[in-house]
């Protein structure tokens, strides 16, 4: 991909956008019941040098946002502007769940479980299908926005099906400390889109309605890692030394063994030995007594999620821990990175002020 050439115009909605234009577009999708119109925002910009096409997706499930952050921080960002090739974002997919802080629709159903959807099936399946066709066919590669869900929170993660090479060298390039190989056929955006060949990563960070200030610093960084590597835009002139990311070998939920209240030990990235206390359970009909109830480790690992409320029923999903090679040094790494991210305040372009 030469960027001598004229980079090609673009069509989404019936409006093309020619090369050097920045638009928004208002994709629009089913009213509310109000008769009220209900409408997706886009900003695409289109460069004028020929380049890869990235679309970003923020908020599938309304109730995930730190996304929508990262994409407005990456637009803040001028450089981003001067890019070869085109880039659509779509801060905020889910519009009806956002409006009601839901991950669902108003049919209930899930719009990551609806792909490839139908042009007549239910609401999900109508704006998962046009989202297909209007978006994620006019690019060859996507980069999809997650939190945890309620009440869980989720350590900076990259998913991607790392059997395809070049997925896995943009997964690499994001420059989190840790991915997860995932392929599974499961009716999500990233799933649809592979089976057209337009590839995709997920990047999973925080938890659903919070902004997490870790998460969204290492989502710009990752997003312009990405497009560094796809050479959109430039590459760094000085190398800066990129997190070396792990793939974890597999990952399993630890569960609580009974109800009742819960007091977590460890924190979310932190190094677990087996069969090591993760948390304590208290039954709350026993406050004299104290019975408690061990949390235990099945396997060493790292914590990357976790649940953040402290009521639990027995078989609630607590801890996420994932498995490395050699644990030591993922732990290792996924220090270095908070402790980076946590001092660098902008970290993106350096000649720009913090956003
Ligand atoms: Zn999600």
């Amino acid at each position: 991909m030469s960027g001598s050439f004229k980079n090609q115009a673009v069509k989404i909605a019936g409006i093309t956008i020619h090369p050097g234009e920045h638009r928004i577009i208002e994709l629009p999708i089913a009213k509310l019941y109000t008769h009220t119109d209900l409408s997706i925002p886009v900003q695409v910009i289109c460069g004028k040098k020929a380049g890869p096409s990235l679309f970003i997706s923020a908020a599938i499930h309304g109730d995930e946002l730190n996304g929508v952050e990262i994409i407005r921080r990456l637009l803040k960002n001028t450089g981003v502007k001067k890019l070869k090739g085109t880039l659509i974002v779509v801060p905020i997919v889910n519009v009806f769940g956002i409006i009601q802080h839901s991950r669902y629709l108003p049919d209930r159903r899930d719009l990551n479980r609806s792909f490839p959807g139908s042009s007549k099936g239910s609401l999900a399946g109508r704006l998962a299908f046009m989202f297909l066709d209007e978006i994620v066919k006019k690019c060859q590669y996507g980069i999809d926005l997650h939190t945890g869900a309620i009440h869980r929170s989720n350590l900076p993660q990259i998913r991607a099906d790392l059997e395809d090479p070049e997925v896995r060298a943009l997964a690499e390039a994001f420059s989190v400390p840790v991915i997860l190989n995932s392929n599974l056929r499961d009716g999500s955006l990233r799933e649809a889109a592979g089976s057209i060949g337009v590839k995709v990563l997920l990047y999973e960070a925080g938890e659903a309605l919070r902004f997490d200030e870790l998460s969204i610093r290492a989502g710009v960084r990752g997003i312009i890692s990405v497009m560094r590597k796809l050479e959109m835009l430039p590459a760094l002139k000085k190398g800066r030394h990129p997190i070396e990311p792990f793939m974890a070998r597999s990952s399993h939920w630890e569960r609580a063994p009974e109800s009742g209240v819960l007091r977590p030990i460890v924190a979310l990235g932190a190094r677990v030995a087996k069969n090591e206390v993760l948390a304590l359970i208290t039954d709350p009909s026993d406050m004299f007594d104290q019975t408690e109830y061990e949390v235990r480790a099945q396997f060493a690992g790292l914590v990357i999620g976790r649940s953040n409320i402290p009521l639990v029923n027995e078989g609630d999903a607590l801890f996420h821990i994932a498995r490395f090679e050699d644990i030591g040094e993922a732990a290792a790494t996924v220090e270095a990175f908070q402790n980076t991210a946590e001092n660098t305040p902008n970290p993106v372009f350096e000649d720009q002020p913090s956003v």
